[in-house]
């Protein structure tokens, strides 16, 4: 069984083993066209977030593809694909940046908006210096990642760079849904305001793209343990 994105796709592209023995030098990548006999799409999977991606299980059975179907090179799947992590990597931080600062707005705009004792929140301090730490974080998380975009286009090696740049700016982003939820109060549990979409749609940035532990694994072998 295989999970994609995208089930309402013509092609898939396809990393399947070609050499069983040979461990990740035995992958190769295919696109397969969904018409192709064998191939089908299973259900779709109900997520907690991320609602306008389609997730679904895809199923192989007796699929055949032609030689012509290879993606690249025989067995260099695995080659090609890590080939583009620096990039997944970054821009799952672009997106966990932007996404925090938009968050950070509305929270902003709420902390106006909401009074409560006769004055918009905003104004109790816990408040706004807790929108102020936000703040930090968000920026801290964007500077990070745009020196690390500069970094890789420059052609330096960004691979720990890129993990830390991940790292940050996905726990960033969680928090700020999480802080920026408890400051619309009750509202922000109710689904009419969209900073519940936030809290769903930015939990997923420490699991995918390599999940935020194997990024610590990363930056942690770069520092030699
Ligand atoms: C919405 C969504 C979209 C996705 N889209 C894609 C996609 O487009 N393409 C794609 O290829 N994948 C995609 N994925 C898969 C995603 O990359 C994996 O779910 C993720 O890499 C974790 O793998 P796993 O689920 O098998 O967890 P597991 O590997 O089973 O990990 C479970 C837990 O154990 C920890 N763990 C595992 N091994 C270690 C270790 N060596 N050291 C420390 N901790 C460890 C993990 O960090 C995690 O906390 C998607 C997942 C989701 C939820």
């Amino acid at each position: 069984m295989f999970i994609t994105n995208g089930v309402s796709c013509d092609w898939i592209v396809l990393g399947a083993k070609t050499d069983r023995d040979a461990g990740y030098a035995g992958i190769t990548l295919f696109v397969v066209d969904k018409d192709t006999p064998g191939f089908t799409v299973g259900r779709k999977l109900d997520k907690v977030g991320l609602w306008s991606s389609d997730t679904a299980e895809l199923y192989f059975s007796d699929c055949r593809v032609p030689a012509s179907a290879i993606l690249g090179e025989e067995n260099k799947g695995f080659f090609q694909i890590i080939s583009g992590f620096v990039w997944e990597r970054l821009i799952c931080a672009i997106g966990s940046v932007a996404g925090a600062q938009i968050t950070l707005e509305q929270a902003i705009a709420y902390a106006k908006e909401r009074k409560q004792f006769g004055k918009p929140i905003g104004k109790f301090q816990v408040v706004s210096h807790e929108l102020a730490q936000l703040a930090i974080d968000i920026q801290a998380a964007r500077q990070l990642t745009y020196w690390c975009v500069k970094q890789h286009l420059a052609g330096t090696d960004t691979v720990a760079q890129a993990a830390m740049a991940k790292v940050l700016s996905t726990e960033v982003a969680c928090k700020v849904a999480d802080r920026a939820l408890q400051i619309h109060g009750g509202y922000g549990y109710m689904m009419e305001y969209p900073v519940q979409r936030a809290w769903r749609d930015t939990r997923v940035g420490t699991i995918y793209a390599g999940t935020n532990d194997i990024m610590r694994e990363i930056i942690a072998k770069d520092l030699g343990l």
